[in-house]
This record gives C-alpha cells, structure tokens and sequence, in this order.
C-alpha cells in the first residue's frame, strides 16, 4: 500500500522549506512553492520559476495540495451568503459559509466533522461528533473561499486598495476567518491553532491577528492555554444561560465544566491577553430571553470585560424552541446597556439555505 499523501495546506513555510531541504534541495524552492499556493492561489508546480524538475517530480509523488472537493453550493437569496458543502478524503463532509458584510468577506471554517458536545439547539450537535479535522482540512476551507474570491472580479474595485503589481491585490480578499462552523474548535486544539497560524502567515493568506475569531462552548482548560500561549486572535465564549442549572440544561457540557469555573477562566484569559471576550447568547423564546436573564447576564459579566452578540435562534430540526422577536432582542439589549454592557443583535442570514449559526450538519444522503 503506497503512503498517504502529505496535504500541502497543513504546512507552515517554515516546514515545507524543510521538507524540500530534507529531499536535498535549497529551501527557497520550498518558500516558492509555499508562495505558489498561498500567495498565487496556484498549484501547477511547472510554472513556477527556476523550480528543479526532479523536486516538481518528488511534489507529485509524495504531496497533494489538499484541496476539498465541492460537493454542493448553495446561494442564499439576499445574495449575502454561500454555503460549500465539502468532500474530505475519508468520504465524510464539512460545511464553509462564505459571508458577504458590509463588503467584507468572512468564511465561517468547520473544525470538526459533527460536536461531542450536545448542545440541545445546535444542528452539529444533533449529529454527533465523527472526528476531529486536521490543520490542513481547515486551513483549505478558507483558501477554498480564497479562490472563490480569485475566480470573481471585485464588484467595486476599492482605487486605493489595488496594487497591480501585487497578485494579492488583484482580486478582492479574505478579510475574517471565525471558527464557528461545524464543531467545537478548542477540543481538536493543536491542530486549529496551528491552521490559525498558516492562516495568519505573512506573504501568505496573511490574516492579522485580530481578524480570526475563534468560537467555543466553554472548554475551560483550553481557553487557559490560548492564553498562555498568548494566541494572537479573539475569543468568543457561547454563553446562552446565566446560571449553572438553565446552562446545564441546553449546554449538557456545563456539568463538566461550570459556569463558575467558564467565569474564572474568562477573566484570567482576558486579564492576561489584556482584552474582551465576545459572549455568545442564543435568544431562545421564554427559555433565556426575558429581563431577569439580561439582568442575570449584566450581574454575570461585572467581572469580565465583554460584549454580548445576541443570536435570534435559528430552526434545527432536533430542536423545538423559537426564535425571540425584535422587541425581546431590543428589551435585552437596553437591559445589558444598564449594565453597561455593548451588545448587537445578529443579522439572519443565510437562514434560506440552513447557513445560520448552529444550522450545519451534513448526513450521508445530503451530497
Ligand atoms: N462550537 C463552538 C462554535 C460553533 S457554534 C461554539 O459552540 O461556540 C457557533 C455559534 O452558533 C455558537 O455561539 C452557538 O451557540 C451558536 N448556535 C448553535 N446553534 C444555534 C442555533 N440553532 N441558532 C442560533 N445560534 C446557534
Ligand atoms: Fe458543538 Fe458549538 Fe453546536 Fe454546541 S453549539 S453542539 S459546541 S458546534
């Protein structure tokens, strides 16, 4: 049986120039085509310049670039949203949302193929959890999206922008990545943190740091060593429930990890990253969404310099709970302003194709 392929994509520049070097050649050649992929967009080793024939040979036998495979596109209607459905090499299928705001584009990047976490409201979670994503089928969601925006000329060409000697300038590019797709980034740790790391690469897909937004249901240990390590990008913690009992309910991993201990952890991460959390909030009708919540969440967030992005529910089948109205969503906001505490209520989009937060899940008979 011949050896798996080694995926490109999951490689810093830093690794492939050693891989080239442990074949014998210069790790330049390596820089180049780390270069060609990230930079260029391009996977035709030939072209690239003054490249040795044998090490485009040697690329050919041992590598693939990593590339998923579309197995469906969906467009939702206001045109703001396109879901990809995307074929891994084990025959499962991920979900990338690419997300149209305010003329940038977000794509909303898997970490996993279904969640073991469970929470009630969630459509991954209704799944299961299948396995754990590597670096490099994370990293090529967002270069998918990368050569979308390659393959689409620029709507409105921003003049001050375009620099026509620069290949990465000459289409319109990836502004934000969030971790808020299928799965619960922080329990497949290693491997997203380093794909934020490729992701951020200079000379690469070049993503600052405060443009990776990383989502999580509250994994305590490991919102404490993103801060250690001191990881270069934002955290967004999914709230939903103020108190252990109601969070316990709708968020089953509470009881392994307690909203105390979430809280405790929350203010050492941003004490020591000197910055605020996101707190996620699921509006659900009658479940979290009425005044003694907002108070509850303003009580709550005293000691944590945060924000609070309420998310309307979005309809999953496993899950019978509506969505809040305007006016709950409006009564809370002012509630948690009291508090003085910033908040925003986010846009439904994409909810005509099921690309909305908590609405990915793939099954066998979906491609
Ligand atoms: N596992 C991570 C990231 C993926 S979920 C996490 O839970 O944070 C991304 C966000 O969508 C989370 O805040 C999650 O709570 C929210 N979400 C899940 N199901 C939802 C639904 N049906 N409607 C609205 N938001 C949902
Ligand atoms: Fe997993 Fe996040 Fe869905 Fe919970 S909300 S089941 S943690 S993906």
């Amino acid at each position: 049986m011949s050896a798996a392929l080694l995926s490109l994509l999951g490689l810093t520049r830093g690794e492939l120039c050693a891989l080239v070097e442990g074949w014998g050649f210069k790790p330049v050649h390596g820089g180049k085509v780390w270069r060609h992929i990230f930079l260029e967009g391009r996977t035709d080793w030939e072209s690239i310049d003054a490249i040795p024939a044998t090490l485009v040979d040697r690329l050919h036998q041992a590598t693939t670039v990593g590339r998923l495979p579309i197995t469906r596109e969906t467009h939702s209607t206001d045109g703001f949203t396109r879901k990809y459905l995307l074929g891994l090499k084990d025959g499962h299928q991920i979900e990338t949302v690419l997300m149209r705001y305010s003329g940038r584009v977000t794509a909303c990047v898997s970490s996993q193929v279904g969640c073991a976490m469970g929470c009630v409201f969630c459509a991954t979670g209704q799944m299961g959890y299948t396995r754990h994503l590597t670096t490099a089928e994370i990293v090529a969601q967002a270069w998918h999206v990368d050569q979308i925006l390659r393959a689409t000329a620029p709507e409105v060409p921003v003049l001050a922008e375009v620099d026509h000697d620069s290949p990465h300038h000459r289409h319109e590019r990836l502004r934000n990545i969030v971790l808020m797709g299928m799965g619960e980034p922080l329990h497949n740790y290693d491997a997203v943190i380093k794909a934020t790391q490729i992701l951020r690469e200079p000379g690469g897909l070049a993503l600052g740091a405060k443009k990776i937004t990383l989502s999580t249901v509250g994994v305590v240990p490991g919102i404490i060593r993103l801060a250690d390590e001191r990881q270069p990008i934002y955290l967004a913690v999914s709230l939903h429930a103020a108190n252990q009992e109601q969070r316990a309910a709708i968020v089953p991993v509470a009881k392994k990890w307690p909203l105390d201990e979430l809280m405790g952890a929350c203010a050492y991460y941003a004490e020591k990253m000197q910055r605020r959390i996101f707190f996620e909030w699921t509006l659900i009708e009658g479940e979290n969404d009425r005044p003694e919540d907002a108070h509850a969440v303003g009580e709550l967030l005293q000691r944590v310099p945060g924000q609070v992005n309420l998310i309307p529910l979005n309809p999953t089948t496993g899950y019978g709970g509506q969505p809040s109205d305007n006016a709950a969503a409006k009564r809370f906001q002012s509630i948690l302003a009291d508090y003085g505490l910033p908040s925003t209520v986010r846009q439904r989009r994409g909810i005509d194709i099921a690309a909305g937060c908590g609405q990915l899940a793939t099954s066998d008979d979906s491609g």
